[in-house]
């Protein structure tokens, strides 16, 4: 009797300790805590509550994040990132609130990192880098075009692993580069440039929905691809499209050739990624060259 009474007693104290565990720490976050600007991170959300989705707040921006059940657990993972240009360095804070409109908003503080990049000076006729009034319209209509795809929150997250290499090459312009045109500062290289012949087949780095097709003054022929969650990856200076708005994309499918449509001086393919609407190093999230398919 005295056994069975103390087995309860131990039973009440554990059950009460994992209570009060759970209480100061209903949320497990984990996030870096000091990001170089530019990179784009991964956050983790984890909890033992029932709960099916947490908001995140991140430089101005909210998006849902959904938690799947994972044995006793529920998690959830988004990507999150600076732009370089538009960011400046300093401690930044990702809020994390659950859905259910109980609890407390969770705080995590990030440190964002000033980097430098190197400076590229180009040289373009003088007639392509001012634009006329025709051109300035049509600058302005795809950029209200271009801005639309990537405000998309839209979707779950249907990727685990690094991306796919759209093309196989080598990198001939970084992200971040300082960019000197015709002696005047431009804003910064955001997307990297891959050395590709033209007719070479472009692909999509995830699956996902083709959010925008077109061609565009700087871009040239374009396509994004939303892959849910704020996460957009794009491919510009395309000499052909063969994906169209809406169309369900599988990882890896081709969506184009690369050329050098737009205003390049040259063929390659520039690719870039959109997150939660910033443009980030899309580097860090691509597979090691190692991985990289002989296309
Ligand atoms: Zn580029």
């Amino acid at each position: 009797m005295r056994v069975n009474l103390l087995l309860a007693l131990a039973c009440l104290l554990f059950l009460a300790g994992n209570v009060l565990a759970r209480d100061t720490a209903p949320l497990q976050v984990n996030a870096p805590s000091s990001v170089a600007v530019g990179d784009p991170f991964t956050v983790s959300v984890r909890t033992d509550l029932s709960l099916k989705a947490v908001e995140i707040a991140w430089l101005g921006e909210r998006v849902r994040l959904s938690l799947h059940r994972s044995n006793a657990t529920r998690e959830g993972k988004i990507i999150l990132g600076t732009e370089v240009g538009e960011d400046k360095p300093g401690t930044r804070w990702i809020g994390i609130r659950p859905l259910d409109g109980k609890g407390l908003v969770h705080k995590r503080r990030v440190r964002v990192r000033g980097k430098d990049f190197p400076s590229q000076h180009l040289s373009l006729p003088e007639g392509s880098v001012t634009l006329s009034q025709s051109q300035l319209k049509r600058y302005r209509k795809d950029k209200r075009a271009i801005g639309a795809a990537l405000s998309s929150r839209a979707g779950e997250r249907s990727w685990s692993n690094s991306f796919l290499w759209p093309v196989n090459g080598e990198i001939t312009s970084t992200y971040g580069l300082d960019r000197i045109l015709n002696g005047q500062p431009r804003s910064p290289h955001r997307g990297i440039d891959v050395a590709v012949p033209s007719g070479t087949p472009v692909r999509a780095m995830e699956s996902g929905k083709v959010a925008l097709t077109g061609e565009f003054l700087f871009e040239g022929k374009a396509v994004f691809i939303d892959h849910g969650m704020g996460v957009i990856s794009m491919y510009f200076h395309l000499s052909s499209i063969s994906a169209e708005q809406g169309d369900r994309l599988k990882r890896g499918e081709v969506i184009g050739r690369s050329g050098v449509s737009g205003r390049t001086s040259g063929p390659h393919l520039h690719f870039g990624l959109s997150v939660l609407d910033r443009l980030v190093n899309p580097l860090p999230l691509l597979g090691d060259e190692s991985a990289r398919q002989s296309y």
